[in-house]
C-alpha cells in the first residue's frame, strides 16, 4: 500500500490527493514553488496531525507544514514527493483569560481573526504584520515573525507563553504555560518558534496579550541623512512614552511608492522619510504633547518637515506608502531581500549595497526602507532584464556584504530554501553543528522539511 493510501485509510478524507489538491499548495509569496504535493492532509486536530506522523515518520516519508503560504523563504514549498500537512482548517480562538491576560489560540488560525478576538476582550495581541489576512499564527510562530510592532512589544517569541507541538514520531507535547516567569528547566517553546516547520508541527499557542492601546498618533517626518534618522529614533525613545513603530523609507522608495499610490506629501522628496507612531493612554493632553515633540525636533533640525495624520484614514494612507504594496504589481521579478544590521552602520550598508547592485545591473530599480529601530533594513530590487540567475547573484553581492558589517542575512523572514546556501555567513561552524545536533534529536529519520534551514 503506498503512503498515501496508507493516510487515506487511517485519516479519511482529510487526505487529499491528485486533483483534488489546490494551487494555494504549490507555493508561498516568494512564488519560488514548482511542484505541488503528493497530498495534502488538512487535519482537525492535533491527534490527526499525530496520526499522519507517526504513519509518515515509520517509512520516512517527507512532510512539509503549510500555513497561510505568506512566507518569503521558501519554507512551505513541497516538492512531488512530499506530503504537506495544512493547518487551514484547524482554526479558532480557545479561550482569552482575562486576568492572565492570555489568548490560546489554534495553529491554523488568521493573525488577523486572532487580533480582532483580543481587540473584542479589550486586549492588544501586538504580533502585526502586511499579511496578517493570510498568514496564520502557526506560521508566525514558525517563523518568529516579526513586523511592524516589535520595537515596543517584541518579535514573536517575545509575546508567546506556551505551546503544543506535535514531533516528528507522533509524540504530542503539551507546555500550555500563562505564566511570565516559569524557570522549570530548558524553555522547550523556544527550540520551536522560528524554527521552520523542521522541529515539529505547532499546533496551539498560549499569547501574551497587552492592554489595547486608547488610540495611536501618526506622523510622517523627512529628514535630511542618515545620521539624523538615527538621531531622531533615540530621541523618540526618549521622549516618546508610547512609542509603537519608527519605519525609515529611503529616498527612491519613498518616491516610488507615493508616486504609486499618487500621494504628494512634501513639495520635495527629502532623502529620509520616518513612519513614528505612537500608542495612546487616552490622556487629553497627548496629541499636544505629540505636536510639542516633533516641534522641539524641527527646531533642533533633526527633522526638516513634519505631517501629523489628522485622520484614520489619513494614517492609513502614510502606512500605504511604507508598506509598499504596488512594488509588487509595478515592478517585474522584485526582490525584497530582509537584512539586520547594528543600527549606527546600516546607512553605510545601504550606500555600499546600492552601489555594488546598481554597478552589475546598472538598469535595476534599488531602493531601501525598514523598521531600523529594530536593526532591520529591507532592500526592494528589480532588473528588467532579470534571469534565471539574478536572484542567486543579488543575494551573493548582498551577503558578502552583510557578512562584512557582521550583520545577518535574515531578520524576520526566516532562511526556508532561499537563504540556506548563505546561512554561514551568518552562523558559525558551531552554531550550526549545534543546530544539526537539534535536529537529529527531534526528527531523527529528517522527515520535517527536509532541505530547509540547514
Ligand atoms: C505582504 C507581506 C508582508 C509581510 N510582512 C512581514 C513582516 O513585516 N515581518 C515578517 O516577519 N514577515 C513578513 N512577511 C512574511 C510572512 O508573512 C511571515 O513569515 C509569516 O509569519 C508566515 O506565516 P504563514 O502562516 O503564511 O506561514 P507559511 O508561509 O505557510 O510557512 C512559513 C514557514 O513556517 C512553517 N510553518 C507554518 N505553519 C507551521 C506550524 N503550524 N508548525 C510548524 N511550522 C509551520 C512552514 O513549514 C514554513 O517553513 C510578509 C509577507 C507578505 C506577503
Amino acid at each position: 500500500m503506498t503512503i498515501v493510501d496508507d493516510l487515506k485509510q487511517t485519516l479519511g478524507d482529510i487526505v487529499l490527493s491528485g486533483t483534488d489538491i489546490g494551487e494555494r499548495h504549490r507555493s508561498d509569496a516568494s512564488l519560488t514553488g514548482l511542484d505541488l504535493p503528493k497530498a495534502v492532509i488538512r487535519p482537525t486536530s492535533s491527534d490527526e496531525i499525530a496520526a499522519a506522523l507517526r504513519l509518515c515518520n515509520a517509512r520516512g516519508q517527507a512532510v512539509v507544514v503549510q500555513g497561510g503560504m505568506t512566507g518569503l523563504a521558501g519554507g512551505a514549498n513541497a516538492d512531488g514527493d512530499a506530503i504537506a500537512v495544512s493547518l487551514e482548517r484547524f482554526t479558532g480562538i480557545e479561550e482569552v483569560d482575562a486576568q492572565a491576560g492570555t489568548m490560546t489560540v489554534r495553529a491554523g488560525t488568521p493573525l488577523e481573526v486572532a487580533q480582532r478576538a483580543a481587540e473584542d476582550a479589550g486586549f492588544l495581541l501586538p504580533i502585526d504584520l502586511g499579511a496578517r489576512g493570510s498568514c496564520q499564527i502557526g506560521g508566525n510562530l514558525a517563523t518568529n515573525a516579526g513586523g511592524i510592532r516589535v520595537l515596543r512589544y517584541g518579535v514573536t517569541r517575545d509575546n508567546v507563553l506556551g505551546l503544543e507541538v506535535v514531533l516528528a514520531d507522533g509524540t504530542i507535547v503539551s507546555s500550555l504555560n500563562k505564566m511570565i516567569k516559569n524557570n522549570t528547566g530548558y524553555d522547550l517553546r523556544q527550540y520551536f518558534i522560528g524554527s521552520e516547520g523542521t522541529l515539529g508541527v505547532i499546533t496551539r499557542a498560549v499569547l501574551r496579550l497587552r492592554p489595547l492601546p486608547a488610540g495611536r498618533l501618526t506622523a510622517l517626518c523627512a529628514l535630511d541623512s542618515y545620521d539624523n534618522v538615527v538621531a531622531f529614533l533615540a530621541r523618540c525613545q526618549r521622549g516618546l512614552p508610547g512609542l509603537s513603530a519608527f519605519e525609515a523609507m529611503w529616498e527612491s522608495y519613498f518616491r516610488f511608492n507615493a508616486e504609486a499610490e499618487k500621494q504628494r506629501l512634501f513639495d520635495e522628496v527629502p532623502p529620509f522619510v520616518v513612519v513614528v507612531e505612537q500608542d495612546l493612554l487616552g490622556n487629553e493632553s497627548e496629541r499636544d504633547a505629540f505636536e510639542a515633540f516633533l516641534g522641539g525636533a524641527l527646531e533642533d533640525e533633526i527633522i526638516s518637515d513634519a505631517l501629523i495624520a489628522q485622520s484614520e484614514k489619513e494614517s492609513r494612507s502614510f502606512w500605504s506608502v511604507r508598506e509598499g504594496h504596488a512594488m509588487d504589481s509595478q515592478l517585474p521579478s522584485l526582490i525584497n531581500l530582509d537584512v539586520s544590521l547594528p543600527i549606527g552602520v546600516i546607512g553605510r550598508f545601504a550606500g555600499e549595497c546600492g552601489q555594488a547592485l546598481s554597478a552589475r545591473f546598472p538598469a535595476a530599480h534599488v531602493s531601501f526602507f525598514g523598521h531600523v529601530a529594530d536593526s532591520n533594513l529591507h532592500i526592494a530590487f528589480s532588473d528588467p532584464d532579470s534571469d534565471t540567475e539574478t536572484a542567486h547573484i543579488v543575494d551573493g553581492i548582498v551577503y558578502d556584504i552583510v557578512r562584512r558589517y557582521r550583520g545577518s542575512i535574515s531578520a524576520e523572514h526566516g532562511i526556508g530554501t532561499l537563504k540556506r546556501d548563505f546561512l554561514d555567513h551568518s552562523r558559525s561552524a558551531a552554531e550550526l553543528e549545534l543546530m544539526r545536533r537539534i535536529k537529529r534529536a527531534l526528527d531523527p529519520n529528517g522527515i520535517l522539511n527536509p532541505g530547509k534551514v540547514l
